[in-house]
């Protein structure tokens, strides 16, 4: 506890206190006059010296007593770890929260229990002094540094790439495709079991080098075993610190040679399942071949697959992508994580898949039967092919894209609407842009001189009321953007004028 000089009284007649004034602007204690706190004082005093006799303190033992005004005693002494690293300035004096002291009313204990409160708290005074001579920060390094030499986290980091490649495994849709589903079924339930050691110690603690997680810290002193519990609030974590042993212990402890072996165990059942399932393994290294072969020539194959986007737009229905089969395999395949076997390790290498259709491994010999041998001069024809269709398919200006009632919108209104929404959409509400396609010339519109644009009036033959319903018909099909005010032009609409 750092109090300041001018803070703490001493009395020549009890060496072994130290009397501190309490509650706001208590500045100093002045002589203790008062019969009655003068002999509990005394009574401190003694029981301290006599177990200085003893030679059970260190010499310069003293302890802390709060006065309050009127030289009253308060009769809570105060918990030294709540005065860690506190700064207590004169001005405004020490003010204790309840959780500041501690429980006993030391004025009216037996002298026995009085003897056991007191020895208590001298303890917890020793050991705080102890730790107040080093900063929180050179705590918080010192747990941190043992935390990472605690064999469980040194265990965790080292096999840190199968641990990880288990967790994945277990999570892994392929685990639905191999074979022999109780094999399967029985190797999750032991990894659920004997991954617990690794999933009770929190990520955040873990991933750090030299550190603990990046939050708040919330640090619990225990002098009679010399320990220092760090809890972390946000990641329900704690580990208890022991000083002398500069040693960690962890929320919940583990054999950490058996979980070291088990580790082994469910990495070599694994590879006993997948002993199994070599023909799902070589279709899963055809995919990764199939992919990388693909992406030598991806410009124009997402060129061509933007092209046969729009066919499909214009024509829900059409089987346009089923003519193509290298744009077909290329869309199904272009999202999937599907990875070379580099490491010579089933469980590594499997772990890393990211197939969300499995069917793709019963379409495989289908598509490898019908993809090209020269796939760029392939994937620029089928370019030339899917542009001409596609302009057979898209909008002409004559079309009717849109009908409120009996009112038609051509796609080349459409166009100019959207064109009149880019301009003026998230400029003014949405009662002005109808006001100005049903070419109603108000006050506010003349006076923005809104009825001299080109578009003004567009649409001044559709009852007002329709030009609405219009509008909200654009936007369900993702050509307008309702905003607060007005609307905006969406990136389709835009890639379709
Ligand atoms: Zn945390």
């Amino acid at each position: 506890m750092e109090l300041p000089d001018k803070l703490v009284h001493y009395d020549q007649r009890y060496p072994y206190l130290i009397l501190i004034p309490i509650g706001r602007e208590h500045k100093k204690v002045r002589s203790i006059g008062h019969k009655y706190e003068r002999s509990v004082l005394s009574r401190l005093n003694d029981l301290i010296s006599e177990r200085a006799l003893l030679s059970a303190l260190p010499d310069d033992v003293m302890l802390p007593v709060p006065i309050g005004k009127d030289e009253t005693i308060y009769p809570h002494l105060i918990r030294p770890d709540r005065m860690l690293w506190r700064d207590i300035s004169v001005e405004d004096g020490l003010i204790l929260d309840e959780e500041d002291v501690y429980e006993e009313d030391f004025t009216k204990l037996s002298a026995a229990a009085l003897a056991v409160h007191v020895n208590h708290v001298l303890q917890d005074y020793q050991f705080n002094t102890m730790v107040a001579g080093y900063s929180r920060e050179y705590w918080l390094n010192q747990i941190a540094e043992a935390f990472h030499l605690h064999p469980l986290i040194k265990l965790t980091r080292k096999k840190k790439a199968v641990i990880q490649s288990l967790e994945r495994m277990n999570q892994s849709s392929l685990l639905a495709v191999l074979k022999y589903p109780e094999d399967v079924a029985r190797w999750r339930d032991r990894l659920e079991y004997m991954m617990r050691p690794f999933r009770t110690v929190p990520a955040s603690w873990l991933n750090k080098q030299q550190n603990l997680c990046n939050h708040e810290k919330h640090l619990t002193f225990d002098s009679s075993r010399r320990a220092i519990a760090c809890h972390c609030e946000n990641c329900h974590y704690t580990v208890e610190y022991t000083v002398d042993q500069h040693m960690i212990s962890l929320q919940e402890e583990f054999n950490v040679m058996k979980a070291e072996t088990r580790l082994g165990k469910l990495e070599d059942e694994f590879t006993h399942i997948i002993n199994h399932n070599h023909d799902i393994t070589s279709k899963l290294q055809q995919l990764a071949e199939l992919k990388s072969w693909l992406l030598t020539d991806h410009h124009q194959l997402e060129e061509n697959l933007h092209v046969a986007n729009w066919i499909m737009y214009y024509q829900p229905e059409s089987d346009v992508m089923n003519q193509y089969p290298a744009l077909m395999v290329y869309r199904e395949l272009k999202n999937m994580t599907l990875p070379h076997n580099q490491h010579n390790n089933a469980l590594q290498w499997l772990s890393t898949f990211e197939i969300d259709n499995m069917a793709v491994l019963t379409q495989l010999p289908n598509w490898l039967a019908r993809l090209p041998v020269d796939l760029a001069a392939e994937n620029r024809a089928d370019r030339e092919e899917l542009v001409q269709l596609l302009e057979l398919v898209k909008y002409q200006r004559d079309d009717v894209v849109i009908k409120v009632k009996d009112f038609p919108l051509t796609f080349e209104k459409a166009q100019m609407v959207i064109n009149l929404v880019e301009t003026y959409g998230d400029h003014y509400p949405t009662h002005m842009l109808v006001h100005m396609l049903s070419g109603k010339a108000t006050h506010k519109i003349r006076s923005l001189q809104l009825h001299e644009a080109q578009t003004f009036g567009l649409l001044s033959d559709w009852p007002e009321k329709y030009i609405p319903q219009l509008l909200n018909m654009m936007e369900d099909h993702g050509w307008l953007s309702k905003q607060r005010k007005g609307y905006t032009v969406t990136s389709l609409a835009l890639d379709m004028l």
